[in-house]
């Protein structure tokens, strides 16, 4: 196994560690205040190409592979989630079907305006009542002439007010079902038909954007089919399978800064006339969360470098995911406890990490839908 990032990789994780602590990390409590991401930060990150790291060359992307984007992520996510949002799913779940099982036409239509930034992505495959029982959802596509008449709402979609083009699966066959009975559609934003019915309000930071989509009668051409009819439920776990080491790299990259918070914190607080650090209790806290992080990074390089290789790591990424999803969530907590009082507070960005990194146990395949991955994998013998 060798992890070494060729040296221009290792080049851009400087250059990038040095964008967030000079320049996003200081913006942090302005982007709280407003409720939204400065435009020239965005514009920003758009120029120096983030949008497009696993975008291949030939469509204007830097076509790196999985060990290097999640190098990289693991120094973007040290910034307040806001400014990673829709990069990450430019090179994430808002791109990978299409990179993956788009045919040329499409993907010279889009790819080069994703991995610019000019258009923003999305992934829709959740629904009211299919979240965790992703073959079950309801939206239908109907063969009509030339195209296909799609009906059903979509809930939580990332991205759903502001994204340009959504990644869309629907059930063609319902015998079928996820067995050869769904299809995978690019849908443009102003597609007759479809509209965005309701922003969700989350427990995490307020730039976020979530949504539900609804269709009705949506009328989308035969060209917007990605890939194969009868195929959509292959594209959509195609599409999370990478989704999870990405989710793994974030969780990381946000691991590592509470870190280095506490730390810092601990030596600088006084209590008993002694900075808190001196105390075994709250050295354990930092060991506890530094030896998890260790751990995480570890796995992740390692299914990100077999990933690279041309392996199948299903049960790997989703193994990243679990445990560096959960992993963040303890040391976001042990984070709060070594801030004292004032970790509960929103003037430290502590506070709000702590609530951002609840959902990364939920999303793109919940901790239990990760341990039925990784057990069906190990019943069949991929020990
Ligand atoms: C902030 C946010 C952003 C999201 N973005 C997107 C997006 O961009 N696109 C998209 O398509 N979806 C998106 N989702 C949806 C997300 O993928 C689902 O919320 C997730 O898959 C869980 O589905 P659910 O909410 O319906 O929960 P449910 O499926 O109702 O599950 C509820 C609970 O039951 C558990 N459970 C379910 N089945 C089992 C089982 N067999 N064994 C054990 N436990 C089980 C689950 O783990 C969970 O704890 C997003 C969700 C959130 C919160």
């Amino acid at each position: 196994m060798d992890y070494t990032l060729p040296e221009e990789i290792v080049e851009m994780k400087s250059a990038t560690r040095d964008l967030v602590r000079n320049y996003l990390i200081p913006m942090e409590s302005q982007v709280d205040k407003a409720g939204a991401v400065p435009e020239e930060a965005m514009n920003r990150l758009k120029e120096l190409g983030y949008y497009g790291i696993t975008i291949p060359e030939e469509y204007g992307g830097m076509g790196l592979n999985q060990l290097a984007y999640c190098s990289i992520m693991l120094e973007l996510a040290q910034a307040h989630q806001a400014f990673t949002h829709e990069l990450g799913v430019a090179n994430g779940i808002g791109s990978r079907a299409l990179m993956a099982f788009g045919n040329e036409k499409q993907k010279q239509q889009y790819l080069p305006r994703i991995a610019s930034g000019e258009i923003v992505t999305a992934f829709a495959l959740s629904e009211p009542q299919a979240g965790s029982d992703a073959a079950n959802i309801q939206t239908s596509a109907v063969r009509t002439q030339g195209g296909w008449l799609l009906n059903g709402n979509k809930l939580f979609i990332t991205n759903a007010l502001n994204a340009d083009l959504f990644t869309v699966i629907a059930v063609n066959d319902r015998e079928k079902k996820g067995r050869g009975g769904m299809v995978a559609f690019l849908v443009e934003r102003n597609t007759p038909g479809f509209q965005v019915a309701q922003i969700l309000e989350t427990m995490g930071s307020k730039p976020y954007v979530y949504g539900e989509l609804v269709f009705e009668d949506c009328f989308v051409a035969d060209e917007t089919v990605l890939g194969q009819v009868g195929e959509g439920f292959r594209v959509a776990m195609h599409t999370l399978d990478e989704g999870r080491l990405h989710v793994a790299a974030s969780a990381c990259g946000v691991a590592r800064r509470l870190l280095e918070m506490s730390v810092e914190w601990s030596k600088n607080r006084q209590a008993f006339g002694r900075p808190i650090a001196d105390n075994q209790g709250i050295q354990w806290m930092l060991s506890d969360s530094a030896t998890e992080l260790y751990a995480a990074e570890q796995m992740l390089f390692n299914a990100c470098w077999r990933h690279d290789r041309g392996e199948r790591v299903s049960k790997e990424a989703s193994m990243c995911k679990l445990f560096a999803s959960e992993m963040v969530g303890r040391v976001a907590d042990r984070a709060v406890q070594v801030h004292g009082g004032m970790g509960y507070m929103r003037e430290l960005a502590v506070e709000r990490m702590y609530r951002d990194v609840r959902v990364m146990r939920i999303y793109e395949g919940t901790s239990e839908i990760q341990r039925i991955i990784i057990a069906r994998e190990l019943l069949k013998g991929n020990i």
